[in-house]
């Protein structure tokens, strides 16, 4: 998408100007006009801009109240505004330079000095624009098992903290999921590890088809799954466990895997009650759950003991 550029003045005459010098640059797609500081910081919120040009005095609200603002606002602080100013008021210029103006213009402005100073500030505003994205992007690896697009552990762990937390201050239940693919060995003995991760793959694909969107699936460590379901008390989580149960048993699967039914055991536990004191004792009771349905034959769901 090409750029925008955000003109603020109460000079018509100016921002005709403005947008006449820039539009021969062709760096930029659209242009929004505003004649002071409350509708320009109005159309800032509303649109996505890339620059501002910002006139200093104007009626009303002018360019420092306009910055003071923007600064309040996270989603367009950085968003960068040049100032455009008249020959005196220097105080003015370095007021507006310490509340986060990225440069200023002096009127009457040269077009080539214009020109180079917005241009300027676009291609910084694009290189942290790319920066953020790809800081997402690794934010998002590094919170994702790349063989099932799953949460990872430490991604669990970080959400396990806070959610229990949050359902401690609020009262409300929080219930925890632990999960393990049964006899998963013998599946890679007789089809092979590649198609073992067939297995791996489906039985997550299903885990995340049968939760809300507000609950966590992570691949916990091989074959074994941890859900974090907020809100949900007992009855939900048990019901949701067993959807789950039953969809892994009912997978269909294609060539060496079709003479195997995988089957998937779970143990379910919610607090808050009074022998869940840490993160730590949430997972210990799924956890022994989890084992105790392997005990008591696999392909089944178990809840914790009670206190
Ligand atoms: P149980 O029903 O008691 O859980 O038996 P199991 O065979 O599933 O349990 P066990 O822990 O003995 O075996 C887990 C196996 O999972 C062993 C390991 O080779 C395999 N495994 C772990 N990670 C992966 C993986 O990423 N891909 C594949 N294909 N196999 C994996
Ligand atoms: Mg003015
Ligand atoms: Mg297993
Ligand atoms: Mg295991």
């Amino acid at each position: 998408m090409q750029p925008t550029l955000l003109i603020i003045d109460d000079s018509t005459v100016l921002r005709q100007q403005v947008m006449e010098i820039l539009k021969g640059t062709g760096s930029f797609g659209s242009f929004l006009e505003a004649s002071n500081g409350i509708e320009g910081f109005k159309m800032l919120l509303d649109h996505d801009v890339d620059v501002v040009l910002c006139d200093l005095e104007m009626p009303g609200m002018d360019g420092l109240k306009f910055l003071d603002m923007r600064n309040a606002r996270a989603e367009v602080r950085d968003i960068p505004v040049i100032l455009l100013t008249g020959r005196e008021g220097q105080d003015q210029k370095v007021s507006g330079l310490e509340r986060g103006a990225s440069d200023y213009v002096t009127k009457p402005f040269d077009s080539g000095e214009l020109i180079a100073r917005v241009k300027v500030q676009l291609k910084i505003k694009q290189l942290q624009d790319d920066l953020r994205e790809q800081n997402q992007r690794l934010e998002e690896l590094s919170n994702t098992d790349p063989l099932t697009q799953l949460a990872n552990r430490r991604f669990l762990m970080k959400t396990l903290e806070k959610e229990f937390k949050r359902s401690l201050r609020n009262h409300e239940p929080l219930s925890m999921v632990m999960a393990d693919i049964d006899h998963f060995k013998r599946i890679n003995d007789t089809c092979g590890h590649q198609q073992g991760d067939v297995v791996l793959k489906a039985v997550s694909e299903a885990i995340l088809d049968e939760l809300r969107e507000y609950d966590l699936a992570a691949r916990f460590g091989g074959e074994e799954f941890a859900l974090i379901l907020p809100g949900a008390e007992l009855p939900q989580a048990t019901a949701a466990a067993e959807r789950i149960r039953k969809r892994v048993a009912n997978l269909k699967f294609e060539g060496c895997l079709k003479q195997l039914t995988v089957t998937i055991s779970l143990g379910v536990a919610t607090g808050p009650r009074k022998d869940i004191k840490v993160v730590d004792d949430m997972m210990r009771l799924s956890d022994d759950a989890l084992y105790a349905a392997k005990r008591e034959g696999r392909n089944r769901v178990v809840i914790a003991d009670s206190p």
